[in-house]
């Protein structure tokens, strides 16, 4: 029995094969032991592999880095993982638009982008997903004026059921395309990804502690009058970390009280991401996970330490912070004007149940979007997303601020924990019934899902 723990590890791991595997997820509390986990070379073995499990009966997931925090990628029969299938495919430099193998991990992007002084337009905060595992989740960063990964998708090539590859674009059979950019992998597998690029730019970082109230009375204000905005939350302060990053092109000099934001020290900026929010913070939850009245003078002695500060590096090293400290997450995704009356009713939500909750909030906002599924989907955005640490029991929490979320017309993060099921996702998305219909209509079989995401979309297999 081979064990591939892809959320897990930088898995090294690329035999396929019949017999029991182990896949976990990154928050280790998913588990899956498919017969067959395959990491095909070629587009051609994947279609073999697409045949034999139809013809078998079998259901096949496919996983990119395991990174979601439900069973969304999960496998019980067939698990397949794209990591070969990377690279760039073909570049088209006049309309900035690259074509990516669809197991292409974030985080080597940058690098394969760099000779063409391109750059993916905006970002996450951690970076080992794959391409299409992002896009297939909505996965979005923060910024009013751009959208999430799947908002910058221009092409894909869709492999179904009987092994063939469709290639989906605005051109080519562009409902199928539309309704594809966020599939949660049930439509099919994605073998390649075009994404639209845009020229590589620096961003200029400053990072601020500011007032809890002072802050949400001008939320909305604040987020669009910044690049990227987003803010921490430590539950039991009365302050908030605030993180605001301008877009200046390499080179030019950033405007008004931000010219002289000297280029930080990549590795000291590293270090600064290991030792402050990495190793204080595991020493923090550790300790609150025991000592749960710990929490609250923790949070606050954290925040009072927090230095204000300002830098400049290229975009994708200030968007991305690597993760660490294994924690559960739920986000939402609200209308954007709904946001901070959202979170007042959070934090006292939290100090009326008298929790100790050690890992903060994070709010982000995002443009409106014309993906069907995303959780942008025709509206201006705000996200809040709640973490726990891992060893802590998430159920209560995260059910008692889902009331909130949802009542204030919000959407679950596809990749991250929630429980809403086919009937409250169709009020919440209008071309939902046109998904389900493609889903039925392309995979009658139902081979490309699991049981999560049946609940999902409210399918059982003929
Ligand atoms: C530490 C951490 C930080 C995170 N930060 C953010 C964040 O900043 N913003 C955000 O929005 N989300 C964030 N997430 C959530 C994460 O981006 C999503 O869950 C994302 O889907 C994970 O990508 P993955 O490659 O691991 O995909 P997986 O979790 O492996 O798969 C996700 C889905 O994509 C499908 N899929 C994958 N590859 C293919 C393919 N080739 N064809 C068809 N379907 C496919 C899978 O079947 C599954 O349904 C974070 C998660 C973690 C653990």
């Amino acid at each position: 029995m081979s064990t591939v723990q892809s959320g897990r590890s930088e898995r090294s791991d690329r035999g396929s094969g019949r017999g029991r595997h182990a896949f976990r997820n990154w928050a280790g509390h998913v588990h899956a032991h498919p017969h067959t986990f395959a990491c095909p070379a070629s587009a051609e073995e994947l279609s073999g592999i697409v045949t034999d499990a139809a013809a078998a009966g079998d259901r096949l997931r496919i996983v990119g880095a395991g990174h979601s925090f439900t069973p969304v990628a999960a496998g019980d029969d067939v698990m397949v993982s794209l990591d070969a299938l990377s690279g760039i495919v073909a570049v088209d430099e006049p309309r900035m638009r690259v074509r990516f193998g669809a197991g292409t991990r974030l985080r080597d992007v940058p690098a394969l982008l760099e000779p063409f002084g391109l750059a993916l337009e905006n970002q996450g905060d951690v970076n080992p997903q794959a391409l299409a595992g992002a896009i297939s989740t909505s996965t979005h960063g923060t910024g009013i004026g751009f959208t999430g990964f799947a908002g910058t998708v221009t092409g894909l090539s869709l492999m179904g059921p009987d092994g063939q590859l469709r290639a989906l674009s605005a051109e080519a059979d562009p409902e199928t395309f539309d309704l594809a950019r966020v599939s949660l992998g049930v439509l099919g597998v994605i073998t390649e990804v075009e994404l639209q690029c845009v020229p590589a730019f620096d961003l200029i970082a400053e990072e601020k502690v500011a007032g809890f109230d002072e802050l949400l009375d001008g939320l909305t204000k604040r987020m669009r009058g910044a690049d990227h905005f987003e803010f921490y939350w430590f539950p039991h302060t009365d302050s908030v970390l605030t993180k605001t990053n301008t877009r200046v092109g390499p080179g030019q000099s950033g405007p008004g009280h931000l010219a002289e934001a000297g280029v930080r020290n990549r590795w000291l900026n590293l270090l600064d991401k290991e030792v402050v929010e990495n190793g204080a913070l595991r020493l923090a939850v550790e300790l609150g996970a025991k000592i749960p009245a710990a929490v609250p003078p923790i949070n606050r002695i954290a925040q009072s330490v927090v230095a204000d500060r300002t830098y400049r590096a290229p975009g994708h090293d200030v968007f991305v912070t690597p993760r660490r400290v294994r924690f559960n997450e739920m986000e939402y995704a609200l209308p954007f004007a709904a946001g901070p009356e959202a979170i007042r009713e959070i934090r006292e939500t939290i100090e009326a149940k008298g929790w100790s909750i050690s890992f903060p909030l994070e709010v982000r906002c995002a443009a409106a979007d014309d993906v069907p599924l995303s959780t942008a989907s025709g509206r201006e955005t705000m996200y809040i997303a709640v973490h726990r640490f891992i060893k802590e029991d998430f159920a209560e929490y995260f059910r008692v601020i889902e009331e909130i979320l949802c009542r204030h017309g919000g959407r679950p993060h596809w990749g991250k924990i929630h429980t809403r099921t086919a009937a409250e996702l169709s009020e919440l998305y209008p071309r939902f019934a046109d998904f389900c219909a493609l889903r039925t209509r392309l995979d009658p079989e139902a081979m490309f899902g699991n049981r999560f995401t049946d609940s999902l979309f409210g399918l059982t297999r003929r």
